[in-house]
């Protein structure tokens, strides 16, 4: 099958072309498509044309295998499954009233962080760019809401499949599609520099957020295997450029781990690094996953915190969204495919 989303204009001619239809059938198609519908719901279309088009063509790339809520943050959790089989997760969060996507960029990831599920066997394959625009459909017509703002955050490295990416937000940044603004778009990187170098010379235009968690690398190499090819010290500068060039403030996340970074030489390593930037620091307790090591302590970011604070360094905690629901990177996937290895 054929996902129809994410087509351009003469693809769409040449498909309304190819089953002898009249040329206006393909506007009206691309507007059903972009509007989220499924074949069986474009009424205006006849009986027979929907008929004929669904022989070789889906609305989406990806089905929907399992959908997990959190009933009291109204977090949902999403296990899709491409049409080569492979299973992906992307999760629907609401904020003031407010649907946030987050959607994942290549099934499993090549970074190998050593407390990210998503990595955890690797990386399967990147995503294609109408494999990343349905899950953010598909979580929008599930939680009957118009997506308000979309992370890239969840598995996989979105500058190592630059090209689909940027294919995904010139996608949903047009009126006519999602028309979701730059500003309210955020690419996570665990430092990829080229990518995000060519994340400014392309003038994509969104947030820019940084996988931080160390600034000391010898400490971060241990948990961050990808330090040892894509130093911080060049991401962080690629990132101060894209700042300039761009106008958007970077935010740094900071996952905060017991005992492994959130001691005083990590906080002033921190301290260090961001002297005199306008970066926004997010700290957040890291989410124990089966493949690493024990849960933190009650209040590990928060301690963590206080030792930001004696430095002046600026920071948010960041409240945990849909732990219940295992919604950090790929642990949904995990938790399924140890269910069905059981069955
Ligand atoms: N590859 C990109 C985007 C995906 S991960 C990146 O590295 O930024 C999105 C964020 O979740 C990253 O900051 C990642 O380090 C963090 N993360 C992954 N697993 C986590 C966990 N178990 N607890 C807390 N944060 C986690």
């Amino acid at each position: 099958m054929e996902p129809l989303i994410g087509k351009t204009k003469d693809e769409y001619d040449a498909i309304v072309s190819s089953l002898g239809e009249a040329p206006y059938r393909a506007r009206q198609i691309e507007r059903s498509v972009n509007a989220g519908r499924l074949i069986d719901e474009m009424s205006e279309l006849s009986l027979k044309l929907r008929e004929k088009l669904k022989v070789d063509y889906t609305t989406f790339a990806l089905d929907e295998k399992s959908v997990l809520t959190e009933e009291k943050t109204d977090t949902r959790k999403f296990l899709l499954r491409t049409q080569d089989s492979v299973l992906i997760e992307c999760v629907g969060m609401v904020y003031d009233g407010k649907l946030s996507v987050c959607v994942s960029t290549q099934a499993g990831c090549p970074m190998r962080c050593a407390f990210c599920e998503s990595g955890r066997n690797g990386l399967i394959r990147s995503l294609t760019s109408p494999e990343i625009i349905s899950q953010a459909y598909i979580v929008s017509r599930n939680m009957g809401m118009p997506v308000h703002s979309v992370v890239l955050m969840g598995s996989g490295e979105p500058l190592l499949n630059y090209r689909n990416v940027k294919e995904f937000i010139e996608f949903i940044t047009r009126e006519d599609t999602l028309g979701i603004g730059v500003r309210r778009i955020t690419l996570s990187t665990c430092g990829v520099t080229s990518g995000i170098k060519r994340m400014t010379d392309d003038g994509l235009g969104v947030n820019l957020s940084l996988s931080l968690h160390c600034a000391v690398p010898e400490i971060r190499k241990t948990i961050m295997p990808s330090e040892e090819k894509f130093p911080l010290s060049e991401a962080y500068k690629a990132c101060m450029e894209y700042r300039r060039a761009s106008g958007r403030l970077i935010t740094l996340e900071y996952s905060v781990i017991d005992g492994v970074n959130d001691s005083m030489e990590c906080a002033r390593a921190l301290a260090e690094l961001i002297k005199g930037s306008d970066c926004e620091v997010n700290i957040i307790d890291y989410n124990p996953t089966e493949g690493y090591r024990g849960a933190n302590k009650a209040n590990t970011a928060g301690e963590f915190a206080k030792k930001l604070k004696r430095l002046g360094i600026n920071y948010t905690i960041r409240r945990k969204l849909g732990s219940s629901v295992a919604a950090a990177c790929g642990q949904l996937k995990s938790s399924y495919e140890a269910f069905s290895e059981k069955k």
